[in-house]
């Protein structure tokens, strides 16, 4: 019988199988016998076999020890049974688990036996690496569940810490969470504070609950890892940790994107001598960048709590009202002097600034901002009476911030003050006419010396620099108030060019050329004339008055759109950018060496623009220090045809 030098073991207490085998086999030697069960016990584990040849004990017990012996032996031997004629496999179910290749019936027939050996022979391998495979895949299948399991829990506590700003709370189901994954004895969080360690919670395999601690420590091998932000991993052979000898250590940091490592999370094996793994590193890691995220967000949401805390301190306490918007002019926040002046209710947040905000210049300066302007100031007056000064600034991606100071009583002192001087100027008007014109007639009381006639001359040229500045004053008391201002549809290129004509003697005596450019078609607005012309004959004298001998000045006129633009250019000493804004208040003049010996009562400016905006118009200047000044005013144009006084 040809066996193909594959080794063949034979069961066969009564012997009479193998010597029938024994005879057929070509290479005898290859079959080894087996007589009892101890014998096959010792046979399979000295050796390995390709088949096993089970002659069936008609004992039940012994054939169930026999098939027993086989599937400890570990391999997936094929096994041939030799049983009497008629045996089915229901026959010998109590060796199913084995792997059966065949029954033969006894006595063996020798070409059916070969054939049963080869066939049986020619699977095994086959059947050998198949059972090989499905060992492989079955452990493949559990190591991925129990990775799927670990990657599991630890999304789930990264879900859960993320979403909670309770610092305690977050450590203690990170720590649980690591003993629990790792299968560690023991497992803490230990937090740095500069250069101090502290334990904070600690909780061993076998408590119920996480040990919340707050106890100063020094480690040696917390502060490398959190000092090199790598983890370190000792087996059991180094014995040596924190507190105490253990046989097993793993400390991960906890690593925040900006700060570096807040702290270490560790394992540690005591009784058990099992050293931590590579899949533990990488779910210790994994918990320890949760734990990172969610100390990180914890800490940031408190200062965001605190600085909210202190801006609702300020909101609530500040005189001014201010209002924050988002870049979609929503309402975010409001001191409380702006919820009351503008009734916003409690719970206006999000809503748009148009729906709570009854003042029509606070809606158009949200709504200028919106279109880019950055910075505005304007005087508000409330339906209430109140008069506020607001400015608007604009925050890029952040939104808007109007403050408002209550500027009430200030415009009230300012009207009172006002008054005041109209009463004083007019008062003083009377006297001094009446000394101007007695020192007039002085020289008819007879002849007067040189000397006292230049006394007389400085007398009366100060005399009319206090008319000058009397008129100016009531004037503007005047302006302000709303006096004289009795509308008609006046020509603006009329006005202009009589200014000129009355300018014309300054101008040469100034050595200034003038240059004049209106349009042939008149010019109508809605003005009132003298009032126009005091506009024109204070931006022409200032040319003169500010410029140097062979100088000119330019002086336009056109329409523009709904508009009469108008322009006054010179090219004289020119006012510094700094100045520039405060040219047109009371009382301000330009102190340098070029202006100290110009005469002037500062009121000028001042009366330009009030007479302009009471004529709805607006007024700005262009300057350069030693290159001129271009003051420019725009007032809407009037058609000729609606002349009816107001
Ligand atoms: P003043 O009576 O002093 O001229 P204004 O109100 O008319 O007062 O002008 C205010 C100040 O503005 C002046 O004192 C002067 O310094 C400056 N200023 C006005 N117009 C001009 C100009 N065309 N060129 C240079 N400086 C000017």
């Amino acid at each position: 019988m040809v066996i193909n030098n594959k080794r063949i073991l034979i069961h066969d207490e009564d012997t009479a199988c193998y010597a029938q085998l024994s005879q057929w086999a070509a290479t005898g030697e290859a079959i080894t016998h087996a007589a009892t069960l101890q014998d096959l016990e010792d046979a399979l584990t000295r050796s390995t076999y390709d088949l096993v040849l089970l002659s069936l004990s008609a004992e039940e017990a012994s054939r169930v020890r026999a098939s027993q012996i086989l599937q400890q032996s570990g391999r997936s031997v094929p096994v041939i049974v030799l049983a009497p004629p008629g045996t089915s496999p229901q026959d010998v179910s109590d060796l199913l688990g084995l792997r059966l290749a065949a029954i033969l019936a006894t006595p063996l027939d020798p070409t059916r036996t070969q054939e049963a050996i080869e066939r049986a022979l020619d699977q095994h391998p086959i059947l050998l690496h198949q059972r090989e495979l499905e060992d492989d895949l079955l452990v493949a299948n559990r190591r991925l569940n129990e990775r799927l399991q670990e990657l599991n829990t630890i999304y789930t506590v990264g879900k859960s810490v993320t979403s909670s700003l309770d610092v305690d709370e977050i450590l203690e189901r990170i720590v649980v969470t690591s003993v629990n994954l790792t299968q560690a004895d023991e497992g803490f969080i230990i937090l740095r504070d500069g250069e101090e360690l502290s334990l904070r919670i600690a909780k061993r395999a076998r408590e119920a609950q996480p040990r919340h601690l707050h106890t100063p420590i020094s480690d040696a091998i917390a502060w490398q890892v959190i000092r090199s932000g790598y983890p370190t991993m000792l087996g059991h052979t180094t014995s040596i940790a924190t507190n105490g000898h253990v046989q097993a250590l793993l400390y991960v940091p906890m690593n925040a994107p900006t700060r570096g490592s807040l702290g270490v999370l560790g394992v540690v094996n005591r009784q058990n001598d099992q050293p931590f793994s590579e899949n533990h590193l990488f779910a210790l890691s994994s918990a320890a960048d949760f734990a990172a995220i969610a100390l990180e967000n914890a800490r940031l949401y408190g200062i965001v709590q605190t600085e909210h805390s202190r801006l609702s301190a300020v909101l609530e306490h500040a005189a001014e009202g201010i209002i924050i918007t988002d870049t979609a002019n929503r309402l975010r926040l409001w001191s409380e002097t702006a919820a009351r002046l503008f009734k916003i209710p409690p719970d206006a947040a999000g809503q748009p600034v148009d729906q709570h905000i009854d003042s029509a210049p606070i809606r158009d300066m949200f709504r200028r901002a919106q279109r880019g302007e950055k910075v505005q100031h304007t005087e508000v007056e409330l339906q209430s009476g109140e008069v506020l000064n607001a400015q608007l600034s604009s925050v890029d991606q952040v939104g808007r911030v109007a403050v408002m100071q209550d500027i009430t009583h200030l415009k009230e002192l300012d009207r009172l003050k006002s008054e005041f001087v109209s009463m004083v100027s007019h008062d003083l008007r009377t006297p001094l006419t009446t000394i101007q014109g007695y020192i007039e007639l002085l020289d008819r009381g007879g002849p007067l010396t040189e000397l006292q006639q230049s006394f007389i001359q400085k007398a009366l040229n100060s005399l009319r620099q206090i008319t000058l500045l009397i008129s100016d004053l009531l004037d503007i008391g005047r302006i302000e108030a709303g006096y004289d201002l009795e509308m008609d549809s006046v020509r603006l290129d009329e006005i202009i060019r009589q200014a000129v004509t009355d300018h014309a003697l300054d101008m040469s005596q100034g050595q200034i050329e003038c240059i004049v450019n209106l349009p042939e078609a008149p010019l109508w607005v809605r003005g009132n004339a003298p009032r126009l012309r005091q506009v024109l004959d204070n931006l022409i004298s200032n040319a003169v008055k500010y410029n140097r001998p062979g100088g000119w000045i330019r002086i336009s006129a056109r329409p523009d759109g709904s508009h009469a633009v108008v322009s006054v250019v010179d090219n004289g000493i020119g006012i510094p950018p700094s100045e520039q804004p405060r040219v047109f208040e009371r009382f301000y003049r330009v102190q340098s060496p070029e202006t100290e010996n110009i005469r002037g009562t500062g009121l000028g400016l001042a009366i330009v623009k009030s007479v302009v905006e009471k004529h709805k118009g607006r007024i700005w200047l262009e300057s350069t220090p030693g290159g001129g000044s271009t003051f420019v005013f725009i007032l809407p144009l009037h058609s000729r045809r609606s002349k009816n006084r107001t």
